[in-house]
């Protein structure tokens, strides 16, 4: 095993990496700009090392200099958290040219992964079921023209680099194709340098359901199950929960069953998440996460697994040890994610915090890197707190997370405490009834 991990990441997920390795016995070198230097990730690891100026492509994303900290403290491996550098097949090919271990997949897989159009042809030859639309790039309007012809409007342009809900329009008749397909392109060329698109069948009616799987250095796959992360704004995930309200386990199995085999034919290791729409009991992949993700405590909730440390002995090229059987789920899990923004316009609210308190009592979990006195600063993503609870059944969940809502405390700045409250309290929330379009009706905010 290893002695000395690097986190090169900060906020709550730099903590939570922290957390696993101190509870191995792995020492912890924590990275850091010069805008987190008080950073409670910083207070937390054995040894930190500043890698650079606020700007995250000084520091967090300055390759070189994580290199170089590794390399100075000693540490064997890193860890890259989400965002950042976690989903860069160049860094994870550095990090390993430079004799460390990469906690996370192959460089060959983050590749494939991150590129949709490639990720889509990968799993039509496994035989996971697709999202209906194009074979691959789009070559021009015209050929978009007939593809969205053959699979019916509305339709989706999508960038094949995409992330974060970037470079995605929607078509809702062949009046709207053309400036969805220039939008795209732009939006794709700018923030990914890359405008190639592919075109989708827009699905009215979906929920986001996605599959956690783990997979060792030996072939060996399990998966943890579903999380449903329909509640989405802007393409981005707000609450999440495990299992779907909306799943059976027979289909659940289903899934996982294909899902397993498929990624242990293609050689896939460590961390993963299948990312599926599902509608009318029809699955339909849209994108794999090579990296661990912002939800996966409520995996871990109703599995009872550290999904950390997995990752870590999986690097390490310890074997899994168990197989599907092993893994059960109990209960129901809860996770809201609490930014620093304004909770009815969701304009950043960067600051100090005066006051922080945290909830507890049975089935509550917080992982945030807040603290009272701390600064957010203005520099990095506003996600300041990731409230997850656990529960015998969802209600049970449901009231545990209205319970712990009402005694956490963030003063100073502004949060998205309120609107979770309003959607723990609204009674379609509660019936378990939604799609990925509930929630930006709900909040009065549409695209
Ligand atoms: P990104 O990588 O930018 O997050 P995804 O492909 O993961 O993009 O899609 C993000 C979200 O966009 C999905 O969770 C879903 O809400 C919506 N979406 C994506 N594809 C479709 C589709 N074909 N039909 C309807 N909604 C879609």
């Amino acid at each position: 095993m290893f002695k000395k991990v690097l986190i090169a990441n900060r906020g709550e997920i730099a903590l939570r990496v922290n957390r696993a390795c101190r509870e191995m016995g792995i020492r912890t070198v924590a990275v850091h700009s010069t805008a987190d230097a008080t950073a409670m990730h910083v207070r937390l690891a054995d040894e930190s090392v500043c890698i650079g100026p606020p700007l995250a492509r000084d520091s967090y994303l300055n390759m070189a200099a994580i290199l170089s900290a590794a390399h100075i403290t000693g540490a064997e491996a890193i860890h890259p958290g989400y965002g950042f550098l976690s989903e860069n097949a160049d860094f994870a090919e550095m990090v390993e040219a430079h004799g460390l271990a990469f906690i996370g997949p192959t460089a060959e897989h983050i590749r494939m992964m991150g590129d949709k159009i490639a990720a889509k042809d990968a799993m039509r030859s496994l035989g996971v079921p697709l999202v209906p639309g194009s074979d691959g790039a789009l070559g021009s309007l015209e050929e978009a023209r007939e593809v969205a012809e053959r699979v019916k409007y509305p339709v989706l342009i999508k960038a094949a680099a995409g992330g974060g809900g970037r470079g995605m329009k929607v078509a809702l008749s062949a009046d709207e194709l053309e400036e969805a397909w220039r939008v795209a392109r732009t939006e794709a060329k700018a923030a990914f340098g890359n405008d190639a698109v592919y075109l989708e069948k827009y699905l009215d009616r979906p929920r986001h359901i996605e599959l956690q799987v783990l997979a060792d250095m030996y072939g060996n796959v399990v998966h943890f199950g579903e999380r449903d992360c329909s509640l989405q704004r802007r393409h981005q995930k707000l609450v999440e929960e495990a299992g779907s309200p909306a799943l059976t386990p027979g289909e659940r199995e289903e899934i996982g069953a294909q899902v397993t085999q498929g990624l242990s034919k293609l050689g896939y290791r460590n961390a993963g998440t299948l990312e599926f729409l599902w509608q009318d009991g029809q699955f339909s992949f849209i994108e794999m996460n090579t990296r661990l993700q912002v939800e996966h405590p409520v995996t871990e909730m109703v599995s009872g697994v550290d999904l950390v440390k997995e990752q870590i002995r999986i690097a390490a090229g310890e074997p899994l040890g168990y197989g599907q059987e092993a893994v059960r789920f109990s209960g129901h899990a809860i996770e809201c994610r609490i930014t620093a923004e304004d909770p009815d316009t969701f304009v950043p609210s960067p600051g100090r915090v005066t006051t922080f308190h945290a909830p507890g009592g049975l089935g509550v979990r917080v992982d945030s890197a807040l603290y009272s006195g701390y600064s957010v600063p203005s520099n990095y993503d506003s996600l300041v707190a990731k409230l997850i609870v656990h529960g015998t059944t969802r209600a049970e969940a449901i009231a545990r997370m209205r319970r712990a809502l009402e005694e956490m405390v963030v003063d100073g700045i502004k949060t998205t405490l309120p609107l979770h409250q309003r959607i723990m309290n609204d009674p379609q929330f509660q019936s378990g009834d939604y799609t990925i379009h509930w929630l930006e009706r709900f909040v009065g905010l549409k695209d």
